[in-house]
């Protein structure tokens, strides 16, 4: 017997899961369901080849994640396909997603002997005698369970910089991307195909919940941040070390002096790329007065010419049909308690698409302004000045990124941003950044992946003293004189009591 789903519904039938396109309902993926068993000889398998991966060392992995780059490039169309195809998502959106991983591939790889290798450090007056040494080491193995917004970006920017320091990685894909995941790991064994050194298990959460219980030496996360908090209890039982990714609402600033068609420009991709489901999306804007009607005008032009629809339209349809009642919700509560829809509104809503929808002078304690939406559509609210513009981006508890746009303090503002990141004259662009970390605080999460940050998140740091002269002043042994104790008090005085 066949249920019927709405396009897009993962489902189970005889021990595999099923995904299909939110836009046609077309079946994109068909992969083994896990059970907890299989999860755990995934993780098995993964910890013998750890010991061979973490052999090659860092050259040896350097080389074989370069070979997976260029697969990646080489491939961009077909995986892009893939992520359209299963996901929804317009097919150039899914292209600046992939080239976006690419680059993070690269850095992982050429900079995890840089920032992770053995390196002597200073020694400190009091233990002049030892040298020190530093060094950073995998943890093992690391569960990675990945979203289905950003299937190939999300997943990669843990993974890459996971196996670059050295660990093996088992990825649980989301149920409702699970081909675009198991395509990752396929091509990755095609360039290392020696051991199972990046591999996949499918499921629905349970399969997530069984990896943070499988005994894999972490876990990255990334997702809502209700999945989070179970993730970290999951975890909690095993003193697993977890990073979590989790939810936004993002804010962007429109200070009095900033380009207003470079923030429009910004503020509609930031905003409606990938249809809003974006964890950094712009999902508020707060605009100073003096510019607050030029610039609602300039957002609505813009955002008024997009289109909707399934394969080449700008904005495809919502990945998750579930997600629909929330942006329904959102709208209509914006719009109940006096908010206006300057484009789109409660029409907006037709499933599988919602049409661009842009809400203004939005009570502050709404959902469409607290709760993150993940579509379309965007709340733009008038503030004095930039002052109040912080404190009302800051008054929520996620933390993830931001936007500011302006010209004499727009720095000065993005830094007070209570979040892990910001993009001045830009939306998103830190994400592209591999030389940057990316993380958030508060309900966004914490860790860092990316960057240098992004590379220790996925070691353990092993410092090593070693003896190099007699001691002058032995304190560590219980040889020591009390006259030596006394010359210790004397010396700690001169350096460190004035
Ligand atoms: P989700 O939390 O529903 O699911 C994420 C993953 O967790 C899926 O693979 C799911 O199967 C798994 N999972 C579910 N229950 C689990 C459990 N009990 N234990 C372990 N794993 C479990 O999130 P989603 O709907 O797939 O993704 C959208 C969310 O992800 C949004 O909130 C978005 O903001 C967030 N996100 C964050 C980032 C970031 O980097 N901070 C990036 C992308 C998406």
């Amino acid at each position: 017997m066949t249920a019927v789903h709405a396009p897009g519904t993962p489902v189970i039938e005889d021990g595999r899961l099923i995904s299909t396109s939110p836009a046609t309902g077309a079946e994109a993926g068909r992969l083994p369901v896990a059970t907890a068993e299989d999860v755990r000889r995934a993780v098995d398998q993964a910890r013998a080849a750890g010991e061979w991966w973490a052999a090659l060392g860092f050259d040896g992995r350097r080389e074989r994640l370069l070979r997976w780059r260029g697969l990646l490039a080489r491939r961009i169309e077909e995986i892009a396909e893939l992520v359209h195809a299963e996901g929804g998502k317009p097919v150039a959106d899914a292209i600046v997603e992939v080239v976006t991983a690419v680059e993070h591939v690269d850095w992982a790889a050429r900079n995890a002997r840089r920032v992770l290798g053995p390196r002597r450090v200073r020694s400190r007056l009091v233990l002049a005698e030892f040298s020190a040494h530093l060094e950073y080491q995998p943890y093992g193995v690391v569960g990675v369970i990945g979203p289905w917004n950003y299937p190939v970006f999300t997943p990669i920017g843990s993974a890459a910089y996971a196996l670059a320091a050295g660990n093996t990685v088992v990825l649980k894909p989301s149920e409702y991307t699970p081909a675009v995941g198991q395509w990752l790991v396929d091509t990755f064994a095609e360039v290392v195909p020696e051991r199972p050194v990046f591999t996949a298990v499918h499921g629905l959460g349970d399969v997530g919940a069984a990896l943070c219980r499988s005994g894999v030496d972490k876990v990255a996360f990334t997702g809502s941040s209700a999945t989070a908090r179970k993730v970290m209890a999951a975890c909690a039982e095993s003193l697993t070390p977890v990073l979590l990714e989790a939810g936004g609402k993002d804010a962007m600033i429109v200070d009095a002096d900033a380009d207003l068609d470079a923030a429009a420009e910004a503020c509609v991709w930031g905003a409606l790329t990938n249809a809003g489901q974006t964890c950094i999306g712009i999902e508020r804007v707060y605009a100073v007065e003096p510019v607050f009607d030029a610039f609602v005008g300039k957002v609505v032009e813009r955002a008024g010419r997009l289109t909707v629809g399934p394969d080449d339209a700008d904005i495809g349809p919502i990945t998750m049909p579930s997600q629909i009642d929330v942006i329904r919700r959102h709208i209509d509560d914006a719009l109940s308690r006096g908010g206006r829809a300057v484009l789109g509104g409660a029409d907006a809503v037709q499933p599988p698409y919602v049409r661009p929808t842009v809400l203004v002078d939005v009570p502050e304690d709404s959902a469409a302004v607290r709760e993150e939406t993940f579509g379309p559509t965007l709340t733009i609210n008038r503030v004095r000045d930039a002052d109040e513009a912080v404190a009302r981006a800051n008054a929520l508890s996620y933390g993830l990124g931001g936007s500011v746009f302006g010209r004499r303090h727009a720095v000065a503002i993005a830094r007070r941003l209570r979040s892990g990141m910001a993009s001045v004259n830009s939306a998103l662009t830190f994400a592209g950044m591999s030389t940057l970390p990316f993380g958030g605080v508060g309900d966004s999460g914490f860790g860092r992946i990316h960057g240098e940050d992004g590379l220790r998140e996925f070691s353990r740091a092993k410092a090593i003293t070693r003896r190099r002269a007699r001691s002058l002043l032995p304190s560590t042994t219980f040889e020591r004189t009390p006259a030596d104790v006394a010359r210790l008090v004397k010396a700690i005085k001169v350096m460190y009591g004035r």
